[in-house]
């Protein structure tokens, strides 16, 4: 937190209008406890100023860009002490109004490498920016009732990237919740690729990486379904996360 709060911008948003923001990109702000919430709004607080925030050409970053950007990033460190640590390798946010038009030579798993042109809405870069379309991001935050949002699975690939693998497991606070961790998420994911979810979309079949950031998404959007489907799923996220959001 350190790193964040040095960078404070002096034309910080007022206390009243940082709320008023977050209600209108975190429909799920109103369900948390009275202290979930305060805390909520003083780690936005220091993201909305400390990150380094970037518009695609001819687009200019907004307050409410901004504001919905944080809230999520913060909502998924939450339960964490110290949690905006997880962050302080974000380079930049680079805000796109639209689909992103990705180039260059990357790796598509399996040993293969492509370089065509390629359409996403968010990427996440190991110690680097991550990118969004805002109007995906705008539209799936203001319909938690869609399952999808790329802001938390933009900033839940960082978390995952935190023990410098991305592999879609987070560092976890022991053995006993990695085999829980391990015993829950192979037999998930192995129900998406099988096409037997009924929770997951089937994105998340990709590969233990992308499971990861839907599931999480789905975690917070969509709770009580995934907690009704995918009981240990959501066990193993509820101890990891250190929230529990199916019983807010
Ligand atoms: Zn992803």
């Amino acid at each position: 937190m350190a790193l964040f709060s040095r960078s404070r911008r002096r034309d910080a948003l007022s206390p009243e209008v940082l709320t008023a923001l977050m209600r209108t990109w975190l429909p799920a702000m109103a369900r948390l406890q009275p202290d979930e919430r305060e805390r909520l709004v003083e780690l936005t607080d220091v993201l909305v100023a400390g990150l380094r925030w970037e518009a695609a050409n001819g687009f200019e970053v907004t307050d409410d860009m901004r504001v919905a950007v944080s809230a999520h990033a913060a909502l998924l460190v939450l339960g964490f002490d110290d949690g905006l640590d997880s962050y302080l390798s974000v380079t930049s946010v680079i805000i796109h109004p639209s689909t992103i038009e990705i180039h260059g030579t990357r790796s598509v798993g399996g040993g293969m490498l492509t370089d065509t042109a390629d359409s996403v809405i968010g990427e996440a870069h190991h110690r680097g920016p991550i990118l969004v379309s805002w109007d995906a991001a705008a539209s799936q935050a203001r319909n938690p009732q869609w399952g999808e949002n790329v802001l938390l699975h933009e900033f839940a690939h960082r978390l995952d990237m935190l023990d410098g693998v991305s592999d879609g497991t987070p560092p976890l606070a022991d053995a006993d919740q990695l085999r829980a961790w391990v015993g829950a998420c192979t037999p998930a994911l192995q129900r998406v690729r099988d096409g037997e979810s009924t929770v997951l979309r089937p994105y998340a079949a990709t590969n233990p990486t992308e499971f990861f950031a839907v599931a999480t998404e789905v975690f917070f959007t969509q709770a009580t379904r995934l907690r009704e489907h995918e009981p240990a799923l959501y066990r193993v996220l509820r101890d990891y996360y250190r929230q529990d959001p199916a019983g807010r």
